[in-house]
């Protein structure tokens, strides 16, 4: 048979994953020769051979693919022939830049968990064991080209086993950037309270501390982590009390599937999203015999859970029997410690032992959190196993963009040609440590992206630290885009939508254009502009802020609103409970205006009524109260309350106060809360489910998109998907976070139609 080539291009994550080497021995194994190498935004294969011969390397290339390789795009063209000398892989082109070719962390292969479990190999309990399709890649990068001497392995002199591994095209080390044994790697220590060294096998002793009810802070791939048992309620509690962190969950880490089965049922999906090799913690409903400390997750009917993702946790994970808390190590509101010496200062009084290494931590990123939603994951945190991979976009970006984030949960996005990069999880922007954490990512995201972006987008609120980052930015360009119109725009991008959409944006608060707070909106949008076409009825927040902290004053000012000066507070025992003064106190301030802005946020309203049902003054932390009453609805329950919808107003105004009166019949009825809710997840379903008809009748009948925090919540998520599906196209978030975390790919793309409509160049 006569001689013939192919060029196959493949798009999509196949960089730093052992993309090249897998290719490599595919071909030599079909008997096609030519090249491999990695291009700016994939890799390229030229391939030669007979027909039969490439054939068979082509269908080779569908089979099992290196686990941590995601493809979008193969194409294959003929081209003519040439006589090579076997298969090379040749060395990696990065003459664009233009693009973060720096992987993600990858979670531990099973190889390598092999490895470190086998007594005769050479890398028998190594902690930092890893190969081309596992370990540590964004955390350790300080520079682009993703090469050793660019990242904290520099230091390290690989010995001669390991040199040849990583030279040894058939090896599964074969290029592995940090690759390290005991002979040439890094090393653990353990260190006491006080940063003096322990005697013993670090592993054996913080396994002992661990086990003995002590608190360890141990330095994980993007962060420290504090670790204690997860089944020791005066440990957790102590935790608690150290890190001055009042109820909100903390995760755990279980050694194995099966462990996971123990504190909940898993389903196919959330079994392969705890298994991926992103290794995020998956959000699961808690099984009522789980073994479990209440003060893991007080009151809170889920769990976060994940499995071992790096060396060192399946070490530690075997060394003690049960769950581990495993939660970032901070004090409340401040960023992850990430290095050593930070770490101890910072931690002193809050960890009885530390367990430290030698690999610096060169970016901080937290674990990464997710819930399946209408039967597929949906990504609420998005930081470590995702950054820095790109979202590519249908529309290219006209110029480099910034997008500064929000305030709550905050990331930043780059848009650049036709992908976005979304930073790691900064946290909330309240605090000088988060924004100089903020700072210092950005500044690190332009260097590895090659980018200083003259276009910034940011939030209309004037008071948030990331607009006034922006406007402290040098920059040519400035683009304020409102806050709903954002999480519109992310969703829309996430799914490649242009064009026009109706966006249901619930959350808890955003500026609006008129200056009010609004949250419960429906708007047609599309990157360009925005028509806001409903709004749900204001609520008065009692005391600005104070009012989501002390929830009851939220579910004082609906049921007022309500009844119109006829309410039946006495007859409610959230209100009883509560001191006559301090009831009369906010009845004044609201009666008067004295600080009581009004606020739209659909979030208010979960707030309010989640408050009155269950019972609950006050919230410990933002979203506890709705996620309780989310969680807290009867799945079988089908009625609904009665609602209005006024259309005779601009926007439209969801009615809610019937809602309200008919909750407050259930009450004093003794109807339980989980029918109550149910009805509550029901009502509101219906309502949104109606206004997106009569936008439709409107302005057509475009894709749905479904956005803002609110949407982490399942129960009402899959009702409205449900209701709206026979009629329309329904978005929910998958890769990008529904809440405040991906908002920053909307900006983005926001601030691209600006810079579009004034013919900006193309990046
Ligand atoms: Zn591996
Ligand atoms: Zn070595
Ligand atoms: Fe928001």
């Amino acid at each position: 048979m006569s001689l013939e080539g192919r060029r196959i291009t493949i798009r999509g994550i196949v960089q730093g994953v052992g993309f090249r080497p897998w290719v490599y021995r595919l071909a030599t194994a079909s008997g096609v020769t030519g090249r491999v190498c990695n291009d700016t935004e994939g890799v390229m294969i030229e391939a030669f051979g007979d027909a039969h011969a490439l054939e068979g390397f082509l269908k080779s290339l569908e089979g099992s693919r290196p686990p941590a390789a995601a493809i979008v795009r193969v194409e294959c063209t003929a081209i003519p022939p040439e006589p090579a000398e076997g298969f090379v892989i040749i060395a990696s082109r990065t003459a664009d830049g233009r693009r973060v070719s720096i992987p993600p962390d990858l979670a531990t292969c099973p190889e390598c968990a092999a490895d470190i479990a086998d007594p005769a190999n050479r890398r028998y309990r190594y902690p930092f064991t890893n190969c081309t399709n596992c370990g540590p890649r964004f955390t350790i990068a300080r520079d682009v080209p993703y090469d050793r001497a660019q990242t904290t392995m520099a230091g390290f002199v690989m010995c001669a086993a390991c040199a040849r591994e990583y030279e040894t095209v058939s090896d599964r080390r074969f290029h592995a950037q940090p690759n390290a044994c005991p002979a040439c790697g890094p090393h653990l220590t353990a260190l006491a309270a006080d940063g003096a060294p322990l005697a013993g096998d670090p592993l054996d002793v913080v396994g002992a501390a661990l086990c003995a009810g002590r608190i360890a802070a141990i330095k994980g791939l993007g962060g420290f982590h504090l670790a204690c048992d997860a089944r020791q309620t005066f440990t957790v509690q102590r935790l608690r009390q150290r890190k001055r962190r009042d109820e909100k969950p903390f995760a755990v880490m279980v050694a194995s599937v099966a462990a996971a089965e123990r504190l909940a049922d898993l389903t196919e999906v959330e079994r392969r999203v705890l298994t991926s090799v992103e290794r995020p913690i998956v959000l699961l409903r808690r099984r009522p015999d789980a073994v479990l400390s209440p003060a893991v997750a007080p009151r809170n009917p889920m769990v976060g859970v994940m499995l071992p993702y790096t060396p060192l946790h399946h070490l530690l994970m075997a060394a003690v029997e049960g769950p581990l808390v495993m939660t970032s190590a901070n004090r409340s509101e401040e960023p992850i410690a990430y290095r050593n010496d930070e770490a101890i200062e910072r931690l002193r009084g809050i960890a009885d032992l530390f367990v430290v290494h030698d690999r610096e931590i060169e970016t901080r990123c937290d674990d990464s959190v997710t819930r399946v939603i209408a039967g597929a994951p949906v990504v609420l945190r998005r930081s470590r196993g995702y950054v820095p991979r790109p979202i590519s976009v249908a529309r290219r970006f006209a110029e480099p963009i910034l997008a500064c984030g929000a305030l709550l949960k905050n990331t930043f996005c780059f848009g650049v040609g036709d992908a976005a990069h979304l930073g790691p999880h900064v946290g909330d922007l309240e605090n000088l440590e988060t924004f100089e954490s903020y700072e210092g990512s950005v500044a690190r995201m332009a260097r590895f992206l090659r980018v200083e972006p003259l276009v910034v987008a940011h939030d209309l609120h004037p008071d948030y630290l990331s607009t006034r980052y922006a406007l402290r930015r040098s920059a040519a360009l400035r683009v304020p885009v409102q806050h709903h119109h954002a999480h519109v725009a992310s969703a829309m991008a996430e799914h490649g939508l242009d064009g026009q959409v109706i966006g249901v944006a619930y959350d808890g608060t955003g500026l609006g254009t008129d200056g009010t707070a609004w949250g419960g909106e429906l708007l047609v949008a599309s990157y360009e502009r925005f028509e806001r076409l409903a709004t749900f009825r204001p609520m008065a927040l009692a005391g600005a802020d104070a009012a989501i902290r002390h929830v009851w004053r939220l579910a004082f000012a609906a049921v007022l609103d309500a009844f119109d000066g006829d309410a039946p507070i006495d007859a409610l025992p959230l209100f009883t409970a509560v001191a006559g003064r301090e009831r009369l106190l906010v009845e004044q301030m609201m009666a008067r205006g004295i600080n009581t802005p009004l606020a739209h946020g659909a979030g208010r309203l979960f707030d309010a009524i989640g408050a009155l049902v269950l019972g609950r003054a006050e919230s410990a932390y933002e979203g506890q109260i709705a996620l309780e009453w989310n969680m807290a609805a009867d799945p079988a329950e089908r009625r609904e309350y009665p609602f209005a919808i006024d259309t005779g107003t601009t926007p439209w105004t969801f009615d809610w106060r019937p809602l309200v009166r008919h909750v407050v019949d259930d009450i004093r009825a003794h109807q339980p809360a989980a029918r109550i809710s149910a009805r509550f997840h029901n009502t509101l379903a219906r309502a949104t489910a109606e206004m997106v008809h009569q936008a439709a009748t409107r302005v057509g009948r475009l894709p749905v998109v479904l956005t803002g925090g609110v949407f982490q919540n399942a129960r009402l998520a899959e009702s409205i998907a449900g209701l709206l599906q026979d009629t329309f196209r329904v978005h929910l978030h998958r890769e990008v976070p529904p809440g405040d975390g991906g908002i920053a790919l909307g900006q983005a793309m926001v601030a691209n139609s600006v810079v579009r409509a004034r013919g900006g160049r193309e990046s």
